[in-house]
């Protein structure tokens, strides 16, 4: 059953209520510098990198403090716990993998409809999948207190931003931050699980992903949804050349420096018989390789 969340809903509500009601008139070209630089960290490390190719899918390896680093910027995109995002994203891992899932799951209503329930309410289930999480996270007092505490982790960017740039800044860089990124994440979830292109699928499934190629760059890479559907663990997103994935270039560029180990690439993940090529065109697509970057070289070799 569908039910409203109280939390979420008012939570979201408000940022929104704020974004109509006072941003427009609080605009000034600093604030929305703010919002814009703000967004961009917190949707790349955070959000793609942090929460979902590092907590949720393990499909990269980093040092302690960076996989801290990340997902407390996860937290700070306004979403919910790290906890909270790993047993939502499971959920409908599993389920949109079954042959029969509920529209919730699987983005199925029509779209204004869908809005109201992935913003505002949660899916009850009578007999819920039971979801094993690794005991690193689990038991992890940081993950505990930030995944109890994550609304009040906006405190962190909104003191100093009403101290540096009053009202202006606090609205721009945390309400319209807020609506834009977990508005924005809905609406590509909703089209990337209704319409958009599609390189394979994966038979059997309630639902395909689909690349929603127009929002490809803007969400980090995130939106090439097809391709995460055929390889889950992978931490590229954008296959090919022609898929801009800004997570997969930081993270490039990351292991580069020799910070970030063991990408996990389609090539290396187990054989899925259920996956079936669906494009006509692959053979004249290039597909995306791990590059040398010259900075990073130089960063640590001097040369
Ligand atoms: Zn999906
Ligand atoms: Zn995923």
């Amino acid at each position: 059953m569908v039910k409203w969340k109280p939390i979420k809903s008012i939570w979201f509500l408000t940022h929104v209520a704020a974004t109509v009601f006072v941003a427009p008139f609080v605009l000034s070209i600093s604030a929305f510098s703010v919002f814009v630089v703000l967004t961009v960290i917190t949707l790349c490390f955070g959000h793609s990198l942090g929460m979902h190719r590092l907590l949720i899918h393990r499909s990269y390896e980093c040092p302690k403090w960076m996989e801290y680093l990340f997902v407390y910027l996860g937290v700070l995109v306004g979403m919910s716990g790290p906890i909270g995002m790993i047993i939502q994203h499971d959920l409908r891992d599993w389920a949109q993998r079954q042959p029969q899932c509920h529209d919730y799951l699987l983005h199925g209503s029509k779209i204004l409809k869908d809005g109201w329930w992935q913003l505002n309410c949660d899916l009850e289930l009578n007999n819920p999948p039971e979801f094993i999480i690794e005991k690193e996270v689990s038991l992890n007092r940081f993950y505990l207190f930030v995944e109890k505490k994550w609304i009040f982790q906006q405190l962190i960017l909104a003191i100093p931003l009403f101290l540096i740039g009053g009202i202006s800044w606090l609205v721009w860089g945390i309400s319209v931050r807020i609506v834009i990124s977990v508005g924005g994440h809905w609406l590509i979830g909703y089209f990337a699980h209704n319409k958009g292109e599609r390189t394979w699928k994966v038979e059997g499934a309630a639902v395909q992903g689909h690349n929603v190629r127009i929002a490809g760059l803007l969400s980090m890479g995130e939106a090439w949804h097809n391709n995460h559907h055929a390889y889950p663990g992978s931490a590229m997103l954008g296959l090919y050349s022609d898929e801009p994935d800004l997570g997969w270039w930081v993270l490039n560029i990351l292991h580069n420096l020799g910070i970030v180990k063991n990408i996990k690439l389609p090539k290396e993940l187990p054989f899925r018989s259920e996956l079936v090529a669906e494009a006509e065109n692959l053979d004249s697509r290039v597909e995306r390789v791990p590059e040398d970057c010259k900075i990073a070289k130089f960063i640590r070799n001097g040369t």
